[in-house]
């Protein structure tokens, strides 16, 4: 229990929801067995990747922390950090000479990383290049999962260099799971509802 606890806080995850608290009713796009199935973490035992698409407030995050949850129960370590934050974490030790120790935070010291909004900014060519050493290194030896607002077809313009966005994509796709969002935002539907409340009849 203590075990879980500590690799629970090392994790860093944003929130702490669970796939109990995951309403699938509300997202008929998603396929629950999927999801459950992911849960069985047949994939990080496999090295697989998981990609959870779609635009905002459909419960990506949610379910990326879900699994990253599952797999500290399982007594497996987990880092999360949102793409922006591990890029800017990486130059920054780039510029002090320090890459390579840097690096090993997002690559060997895990054995699940999740990089969360992927593609909300646009990568430059020297930044993409961070992002291909880490699915690199990573590729058929730990699991990734990522989220992303952006469809995988809309990667290279992000990324600033096809070259290096098709070489990610590629090792990213090999052994993965692509979980399409197509629903609509849980954020706005609660606002919706308080708005309703709010409303004198
Ligand atoms: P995003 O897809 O933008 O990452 P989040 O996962 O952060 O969206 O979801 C936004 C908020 O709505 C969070 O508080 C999340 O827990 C909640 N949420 C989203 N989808 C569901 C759902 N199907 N059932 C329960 N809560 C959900
Ligand atoms: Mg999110």
């Amino acid at each position: 229990e203590r075990r879980i606890r500590s690799s629970l806080r090392l994790a860093g995850l944003p929130y702490l929801k669970t796939l109990d608290g995951f309403d699938f009713a509300f997202q008929p796009s998603l396929d629950r067995a999927q999801v459950l199935d992911l849960a069985s973490l047949a994939f990080l035992a496999r090295k697989e990747n998981v990609l959870l698409l779609g635009p905002p407030g459909v419960g990506k995050t949610h379910l990326a922390v879900a699994l990253a949850i599952c797999t500290c129960q399982a007594g497996y370590s987990v880092y999360f950090s949102t793409l922006d934050a591990m890029i800017r974490a990486l130059a920054a030790a780039d510029r002090a000479g320090k890459l390579d120790a840097k690096l090993r935070t997002y690559t060997t010291k895990s054995q699940l990383l999740v990089l969360d909004e992927v593609g909300y900014l646009p990568l430059s060519r020297a930044e993409a290049n961070y992002l291909f050493q880490v699915v690199s290194h990573r590729y058929e030896r730990s699991s990734l999962i990522l989220t992303s607002n952006k469809s995988v077809a809309e990667w290279p313009e992000l990324f600033g260099d096809h070259a290096i966005a098709t070489a990610i994509l590629d090792r990213l796709l090999h052994h993965s799971h692509v979980l399409s969002i197509k629903g609509h935002s849980y954020r706005l539907r609660e606002r919706a509802q308080a708005a309703a409340l709010a409303t004198p009849i």
